[in-house]
């Protein structure tokens, strides 16, 4: 059975690197009846939060990437990794190295000095026939691991192909603290043996990690997982993808007005592709996903790219899709539902985001706008006033529905031989303080008579 797991550490917000990570592993798993994880990396006291937990588990919530069985604290299994840690000491997988602060400056300089790259010097490494120091009696030591000294550490990794690293560039890493603490390699290998992981997908940043761990599950007795490291996403400007492009956490888009399924359906896209198909559900990704369609290369986050899939996304809804995420001091304007039904059905063509349709809401229901002079000049006229004056009476003795503007508004343009454009912008203007808008007959009907004259009245 394929098992996978998404790992976040909860110190900061989940970005949206992060999210797409966990929907790769959810449709890795989901494609072949598999299992998928939710494991919290929250050893990091002084850098893990509540807060950071909760958005995570919002965000995965909002985007449907359920997990199967309880979520996994990492912090919880501290135990566990002490006890394997002892194990590794007892077969001699690992040591105890004594070395003060400064002794470990020293060598690191001495290692600078000589133009090297900084390196364990392995002077506690136990080897037979080598008489190790005096341990101090001051010192708490730290735990390494005994890393082969020779030979190489191969694997065929799910993304980016056939990698192989030399022992001799990596070190005898700590696996313990002096303070007793375990470290992340060895909390994230004996974790996943628990949980057994059988592919672990995770971010490329993560792939030096991958050589030494390999190694860990080795002294440990334990098959290595398979591994797939997923190439980073880049902003616009072609820099690793962070707050300066603006939003970078999965909630923040919640917030701008995107819909789950646009955003899973741009990030499966940012680096996964299934022939030319744009636009697909979640559902359908975890029946197409396989790992030889994803791409090796990091991947550039396009925000009109995102916009139009929303765009796409918001058009397949109806008013009461959307309107429990519409935003708090929206719903509090307490506009007329069957209104904002109307609008939402006349706008949402235009619509890249719920924010936009919020916006659009506003300007016709909400208090009129200031006009800009530029359109004032361009648009109204004494002419044309005098045409609206005459238009808005038609108007009071109909009964305001859209039949009844729209018979008027055509009634009227003819009869004083007129173009539809030289009316209809002109109360685009009155009316949204904007020349471009949706139907205008549908947007009177939707204003009715009394907001009608009030906008009115004010040029009237
Ligand atoms: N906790 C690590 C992170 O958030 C991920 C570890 C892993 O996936 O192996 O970057």
């Amino acid at each position: 059975m394929i098992k996978t797991r998404f790992a976040p550490s909860p110190t900061g917000y989940l970005h949206i690197g992060g999210i797409r990570t966990a929907l790769f592993n959810y449709a890795f798993a989901k494609k072949n009846q598999g299992e998928f994880y939710l494991r919290i990396e929250d050893t990091d006291e002084a850098r893990s939060n509540q807060e950071a937990v909760d958005k995570i588990l919002q965000g995965m919530d909002w985007l449907n990437l359920n997990h199967d069985g309880e979520i996994i604290y990492q912090s919880e299994n501290k135990d566990r990794h002490k006890e394997v840690i002892q194990d590794l000491l007892k077969n001699g997988s690992a040591y105890e190295c004594y070395c003060s602060k400064e002794e470990l400056d020293e060598m690191r300089l001495a290692y600078e000095h000589k133009g090297l790259k900084p390196k364990y010097d392995g002077r506690w490494r136990p080897e037979t026939g080598k008489t190790l120091p005096t341990k101090p009696a001051d010192i708490q030591p730290v735990i390494r691991f005994k890393n082969p000294p020779t030979g190489f550490i191969k694997w065929d990794d799910l993304v980016k192909g056939s990698i192989s690293v030399s022992n001799e560039e990596l070190d005898d890493l700590i696996l313990q603290r002096s303070d007793g603490t375990p470290t992340y390699n060895l909390s994230v290998v004996v974790d996943d043996i628990d949980m057994g992981i059988t592919h672990v997908i995770r971010g490329d940043d993560h792939i030096n990690n991958t050589p030494r761990q390999i190694n860990i599950y080795k002294a440990c007795g334990f098959d290595v997982p398979q591994f797939a490291h997923l190439s980073m996403i880049l902003g616009e400007d072609g820099q690793k993808l962070s707050k300066r492009h603006g939003a970078a956490s999965v909630t923040d888009y919640m917030d701008l007005g995107y819909l789950p399924e646009s955003i899973n359906n741009y990030l499966a896209r940012l680096g996964w592709s299934h022939g030319d198909a744009e636009i697909f559900s979640l559902e359908q990704m975890c029946q197409w996903f396989s790992f030889d369609k994803v791409t090796s290369s990091a991947s550039q986050f396009d925000l009109k790219k995102l916009n139009w899939i929303n765009n796409h996304y918001i058009k397949t809804k109806n008013y009461d899709d959307i309107k429990t995420v519409l935003a708090s001091k929206f719903i509090a304007n307490d506009f007329d539902e069957s209104k904002l039904q109307l609008i939402f059905e006349l706008y949402k063509d235009r619509c890249h985001t719920l924010r936009d349709f919020e916006q659009h809401a506003e300007t016709i229901l909400g208090e009129s706008r200031q006009i800009d002079e530029d359109l004032k000049i361009k648009y109204l006229n004494q002419d044309t006033l005098q045409h609206l004056k005459s238009l808005s009476i038609e108007f009071n003795n109909s009964d305001f529905s859209i039949g009844a503007i729209e018979s008027t508004l055509k009634n009227f343009v003819k009869n004083r031989e007129l173009k539809f454009p030289q009316i209809a912008m002109p109360l685009r203007v009155v009316l949204l303080g904007t020349d471009q808008s949706p139907s205008i007959g549908h947007i009177i009907a939707i204003i009715g008579k009394a907001l009608f004259n009030k906008r009115m009245d004010r040029f009237l």
